[in-house]
């Protein structure tokens, strides 16, 4: 029996992830009792995802017919297919061969019940992303060739740039100057704070005789474009979805903004005097790490926009389609701005092309295009497509073996905890403090055991083989703002609104 890594490059997208970045993350998935397998690895270079005419993919399923294949591993769901019908099949097709399945970037496994895997893929809870990517994170940072180098320019406050090798490269990383540093912090804790302008702050800086930038005189100018740069943000997602909202193409996966590291804001510079025009802008997390919480970096970033009193504020209420609606003329995102109150006294949100505001242009589409009547098309289109996969219900026996399996992994994953807390301990110079919180940590873990042992002995003595029905169109139908905007993210790639206001939604999967 083999593994087969398999990876596919689009050629949809531009700047896709290449196939040996996707390898190294999909090795990164094998667990350590899997390395003594064969491992194949089957690429289709400049393949679409659309059909499965694909040499690689075809090689897979034919070694998977023939028996030899125990565990598919890709980077991302849509390597395997992007037609939602397609996908269900192949993975019927996997399972009747007992081949397991998993996705590195989606992180679930089929080792868990299949049912469970259709929820999983068309549900994206909102803390999906969140939690169960996070321990895969310390893999992929080892591997992320995301990450960004030093884009150039000159280097910002508080930093300087010291050779380093990053993937074997020789390359240049920004290293914290102590004393800048502890500037920056103190600038952004202050602008944070009730009642302080940029000129106070000024003022405040130049009263208490802090250190100068780059030898000249604080400026509200230079206050200012300190506290507008990312790099020293601890970039966590809330800050991913900042700048993604601001329609800034993510160079990062969502994933990797673990709030440890900055992020550089690059692109075009003739705009960028215009603060609100980021739609040429780009997003990198770097390898250094930020030095301002997320929390207070935000509310700075609101503080000046408020101040700024843009009409386009952050404050405007988004949708769950933020990011993923394009301008076909031009396109740039749009993005939802609040439009004036109509004679029934609504006011109601509408996408405007960001290219229409700020460049002039692009005039836009020749109507407006209403956020909600937007959000219920695609609403409806995605019940639709949920519909296609209403006869995958699985009426198989419930798989307790492999639920069982599942907890006997949470269990060790438990056990590896408290091994760790114990060698915290054992290593000694622990104060009063916290010795009881280990104490409270242990009894924690302890009850999470027992707790887990208690239900594979239920999953054990419940023998009824009870058919597990799932009706993704039922989740779909409950789901709230998070989960929408997180089904969406998954399922929708874009939605490209034409000169006449009409949409067209181009599918992930
Ligand atoms: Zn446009």
């Amino acid at each position: 029996m083999a593994i087969v890594i398999y990876a596919r490059k689009s050629v949809e997208r531009e700047n896709s992830i290449s196939c040996e970045t996707q390898i190294e993350y999909c090795k990164a998935m094998i667990k350590p009792d899997e390395r003594s397998e064969k491992i194949i690895t089957l690429i289709d270079n400049g393949f679409s995802g659309g059909n499965v005419n694909r040499d690689g993919f075809q090689k897979m399923m034919t070694l998977i017919q023939k028996g030899k294949v125990s565990k598919v591993v890709v980077y991302k769901l849509d390597r395997i297919s992007r037609s939602l019908s397609d996908f269900v099949n192949i993975l019927q097709e996997f399972k009747e061969h007992k081949v397991e399945f998993v996705s590195s970037q989606e992180s679930f496994d089929t080792s868990s019940p299949y049912g469970e895997l259709i929820i999983k893929l068309l549900m994206v809870f909102a803390e999906f992303e969140r939690t169960s990517i996070i321990n895969r994170v310390t893999q992929a940072y080892a591997h992320r060739s995301e990450l960004g180098f030093y884009m150039g320019g000159r280097q910002p406050y508080g930093f300087e740039l010291v050779p380093a090798f990053i993937h074997n490269k020789k390359t240049k990383m920004l290293s914290p100057i102590p004393a800048e540093i502890e500037q920056i912090r103190y600038i952004f804790e202050i602008y944070a704070g009730e009642n302080v302008s940029l000129r106070r702050l000024q003022d405040i800086l130049l009263a208490e005789g802090r250190i100068p930038l780059n030898g000249s005189d604080w400026t509200t100018a230079k206050i200012s474009a300190i506290l507008k740069n990312p790099i020293y943000v601890r970039a966590d997602s809330e800050i991913y979805d900042y700048y993604e909202h601001h329609g800034v193409r993510m160079i990062t996966d969502n994933a990797l903004f673990t709030g440890e590291y900055g992020a550089q804001l690059y692109g075009r510079s003739k705009h960028r005097s215009c603060d609100t025009d980021w739609s040429d802008m780009k997003l990198v997390l770097m390898t250094h790490r930020g030095v301002v919480d997320s929390d207070i970096w935000l509310k700075c970033q609101r503080k000046l926009e408020k101040n700024k009193q843009l009409t386009n504020s952050f404050s405007n209420p988004t949708s769950w389609l933020a990011g993923k609606v394009i301008c076909k003329k031009c396109g740039h995102t749009m993005t939802t701005i609040k439009g004036k109150i109509n004679k029934n006294g609504e006011i109601r949100r509408y996408f405007n092309c960001t290219g229409k505001t700020h460049k002039k242009n692009c005039t836009g589409p020749d109507c407006s295009v209403y956020a909600e009547d937007l959000e219920n098309m695609v609403y409806d289109c995605i019940s639709g497509k949920l519909s296609e996969i209403k006869g995958f219900r699985n009426t198989d026996k419930k798989n307790h073996a492999a639920e069982v399996n599942d907890l006997k992994l949470k269990i060790k994953a438990v056990e590896k905890a408290e091994k760790q807390l114990m060698d915290t301990l054992l290593s000694g110079g622990c104060s009063g403090n916290l010795l009881e919180l280990a104490n409270q940590r242990a009894a924690q873990l302890e009850n999470e055991k027992t707790a887990l042992y208690e239900k594979i002995e239920k999953l054990n003595s419940n023998d009824d083989a009870k058919a597990v029905v799932i009706e993704p169109t039922k989740y779909w139908r409950t789901a709230g703002y998070e989960k929408k905007k997180s089904v969406a993210m998954i399922m929708i790639h874009q939605i490209i609104i034409d000169e006449k206001g009409n949409a067209q939604i181009v599918w992930n999967i």
